[in-house]
């Protein structure tokens, strides 16, 4: 059936103001009354809507809203992005709001594993997604780092000689100002120790047009080796100007990754999850986790079994190029860390003899000899 924007809901919006980053997000779709000019709202959205406000607020990109087929009401962007009764009712007493213990020492920054730090830049998000892993910080309103916040991570980081990675998440961390996210990345150069850095950002999905700005492209090609960690959960979230945004990035030497949450509902399907990674690799983003949804707060209602996810990983085995299949991981509870989960394909073993399973479901004998 026929997205809002093949219905032609946005055909009065001028193209030039259609590819603006800033247009987009000024015209975010944040009430109930907006909403209802494109999509007839159920009585579970309308009530969500209304139960939601000032604790997990909406917030919809007029780009991501035009994804939507307003005819289906299990359409997977809408139910990523429109407020459900059951996010606050049924699921309260369930999940909690921060299960993996982040923020530590300094304000925003958490300092897991030895070799990589992660720092919450931002609360602002171009889209409040419904099943975000970090809807507690939606409440606190919208308001990025300052300079002297900044300042005190850089100082940690200065002094943690085995971080070399940093992961500038939020939020949405490419929202926040050119001048801000420079005296970020210098800082951080200007560090020895650190080598990599990443950006965990859903814009490429939410408003691919902030890729089209030179300013960060620039920005993100200066400060070099740049990663841009991003998060597709649909094949229906990736458009023509995904692809060119990708491009842009690409020619700026920022590799794209993809982290997908598997979700009720929106992905808990094979054929939906082959389709995504095919779709994924046609665009030059490479798949690395599959993540199990998280026991958040608010979220629940999201969450599939651990059986899902091995179903749907044993079905890309031998469906797709080894680059084309993440790796599906679940985050510990207690901050103690990812760990990778996979179907079993050892049947038998003894000793070096093992029975294996082939992805065409055959069985075959192996030995292992060393000498
Ligand atoms: C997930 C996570 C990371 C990054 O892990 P990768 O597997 O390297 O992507 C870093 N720090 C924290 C606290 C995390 O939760």
């Amino acid at each position: 059936m026929p997205t809002l924007l093949e219905r032609g809901a946005f055909k009065n919006v001028p193209r030039e103001l259609w590819l603006s980053y800033s247009w987009q997000i000024q015209n975010r779709i944040k009430t109930a009354k907006e909403l209802s000019q494109y999509i007839d709202l159920t009585k579970e959205e309308l009530s969500g809507i209304n139960l939601t406000k000032g604790l997990y607020p909406m917030a919809i990109t007029p780009y991501y809203l035009s994804l939507i087929d307003p005819e289906d009401i299990n359409d997977p962007i809408r139910l990523q992005a429109i407020p459900r009764e059951v996010e606050v009712s049924s699921c309260q007493e369930l999940g909690e709001e921060n299960p993996f213990r982040e923020e530590s020492e300094v304000l925003g920054l958490t300092h897991r594993y030895p070799d990589r730090v992660l720092l919450n830049l931002t609360s602002f998000c171009a889209v409040y997604c419904r099943h975000c892993m970090r809807k507690r910080i939606f409440a606190g309103g919208e308001s990025s780092k300052t300079r002297e916040e900044i300042d005190s991570w850089l100082r940690y980081i200065r002094e943690q000689d085995s971080i070399r990675d940093v992961l500038i998440s939020g939020g949405e961390p490419l929202s926040v100002g050119i001048e801000k996210l420079e005296y970020l990345l210098s800082g951080l150069r200007e560090i020895k120790h650190v080598e990599t850095i990443r950006f965990g950002s859903r814009l490429l999905v939410l408003c691919p047009q902030r890729f089209f700005d030179k300013e960060i492209l620039n920005l993100l090609e200066k400060y070099s080796p740049i990663w841009i960690n991003t998060h597709f959960n649909h094949p229906r979230e990736i458009t023509e100007l995904t692809s060119l945004a990708v491009e842009n990035l690409l020619r700026a030497g920022v590799p794209v990754n993809n982290q997908t949450v598997l979700l009720k509902g929106v992905n808990d399907s094979p054929e939906v999850m082959l389709e995504l990674f095919r779709v994924l690799l046609r665009i030059k983003v490479r798949p690395i986790y599959l993540f199990h949804c998280d026991p958040i707060k608010g979220a629940i209602h999201f969450r599939t079994s651990i059986e899902k996810g091995l179903e749907i990983m044993r079905f890309l085995r031998g469906k797709l190029p080894g680059m084309g299949i993440p790796t599906y991981a679940l985050d510990l509870p207690g901050g103690r860390g990812k760990i990778a989960l996979s179907p079993n394909y050892i049947k038998e073993q003894d000793g070096n003899r093992f029975l294996f399973e082939s992805p065409f479901g055959e069985v075959v004998e192996y030995e292992v000899f060393e000498i």
